[in-house]
């Protein structure tokens, strides 16, 4: 079961890919739409191109693409800078709208990056708030009546165990919170509903599942009723109502543009609205169909041939995002061995072996193919020699 638009991306000859969930491939197209950005607009137009080839549009333009796939009103999607800086704008800002309140709830399953920015967001407000972390199954019987914000991240990056977004959402809204969901491993993995969530913000990637490449620029969303009341604590000029009126003093710009801070990644922005191109015509249900085929294939395989693996993600596939992992205490080496024989996947400490499973490129023969090589190399321990076991610097 695949979706019928392989043929849309650059895998290189024998790849098996799964790690779209860390860096999506190249889709066809991307280069010749940044090279043809770069002579005729960059190379042609210079200073002109803000003007003629409309690039301050781009963050608002794309945005309301990826609004369009995840259920979003238009206007309600920005883009620009890493998901990291956009955790902390839309944290802050959540912050904001509860000045009674002084805890930031979150799960021990979210991502570092989130917390740290957390951490130190509270450290500059003078660390009169509190970062509750809890199990990611009591999140919801944490949202106490203290809680300002609640930043959750919706599928977690070791296990793949996905939160009930509209249900988490409720118990915020239930006890006064503010809901702030992180999509990084949602956008382009499995069907979300902003809009009918009635969450405040979301935040999340663009060069895992959607493709846009290393480094993508992020995207914040915010509901749309509270997009005027929404204070930027990034109150960079691009956020303000009149960037080249150069006033002394900032005042945000009445709509979803107060969410950017500067300038615009042209470049990043182009080689994004291209890539996602290659999702014209899917849809979120077939795709979110074949994810799980694919790993319910993979799961069964793994199971039955590679006995020293362990599941470390629900077996309930309503429970969980587009990846699949698997402990094994000699993981790293494993995954190493496997990079070997071009099937990627990654590494996660201290024992994780996570594998995407992005349907737009990848089928069930790949899948089958990928077991076999797994049980090759654990059958006859080729993860066991030192070449394997030397960590790199991205894992
Ligand atoms: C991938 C990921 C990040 C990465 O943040 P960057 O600022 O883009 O490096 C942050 N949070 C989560 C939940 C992620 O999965």
């Amino acid at each position: 079961m695949t979706l019928p638009v392989k043929d849309r991306f650059h895998l290189p000859e024998g790849m098996i890919y799964l790690d779209g969930n860390s860096l999506g491939p190249l889709p066809k197209g991307v280069e010749a739409a940044v090279s043809k950005m770069i002579t005729d607009q960059w190379g042609a137009h210079l200073i002109k191109g803000w003007n003629v080839d409309d690039w301050m549009a781009m963050p608002l333009r794309i945005g309301n693409r990826l609004a369009a796939m995840m259920g979003a009103a238009d206007e309600t999607i920005t883009m620009g800078d890493t998901l990291s800086i956009k955790v902390y704008q839309a944290l802050a800002a959540g912050l904001e709208m509860r000045p009674d309140r002084r805890v930031i709830l979150s799960d021990s399953g979210n991502f570092p990056s989130d917390l740290y920015m957390a951490e130190g967001l509270i450290k500059l407000l003078g660390g009169t708030y509190q970062l509750r972390i809890v199990a990611p199954e009591e999140v919801e019987a944490a949202m106490t009546d203290d809680v300002a914000v609640a930043m959750i991240t919706q599928v977690d990056y070791r296990t793949g165990r996905m939160h009930d977004m509209a249900g988490i959402t409720k118990a915020a809204h239930a006890a006064g919170a503010v809901m702030l969901w992180d999509l990084a491993h949602s956008a382009g993995a499995v069907p979300v509903d902003l809009g009918g969530c009635g969450c405040e913000f979301a935040v999340g990637c663009t060069y895992k599942y959607l493709n846009g490449g290393p480094g993508a620029p992020a995207f914040i969303y915010v509901r749309p009723d509270l997009i005027g009341d929404t204070q930027p604590a990034l109150s960079g000029w691009l956020g303000h109502d009149a960037p080249f009126a150069f006033e002394q003093s900032y005042r945000p710009a009445p709509g979803i543009e107060r969410m950017l801070v500067g300038t615009p990644p042209v470049i990043a922005l182009t080689a994004l609205e291209c890539a996602l191109d290659a999702w014209n015509g899917v849809e979120m249900a077939e795709l979110r169909a074949a994810s799980l085929h694919l790993s319910e294939v993979f799961i069964e395989e793994v199971e039955a041939r590679c006995p020293d693996l362990t599941l470390a993600s629900p077996r309930d596939g309503n429970q969980r995002g587009s990846q699949v992992s698997f402990a094994f205490e000699n993981g790293y080496a494993a995954m190493q061995a496997l990079i070997a024989r071009d099937v990627i996947g990654d590494f996660r400490a201290p024992n994780i072996m996570r594998f995407g499973f992005t349907p737009l490129y990848l089928d069930e023969g790949d899948v089958r193919r990928a077991v076999d090589i797994l049980a090759d190399i654990l059958d006859n321990r080729l993860w066991d020699t030192p070449e394997y076991k030397q960590t790199n610097r991205v894992t």
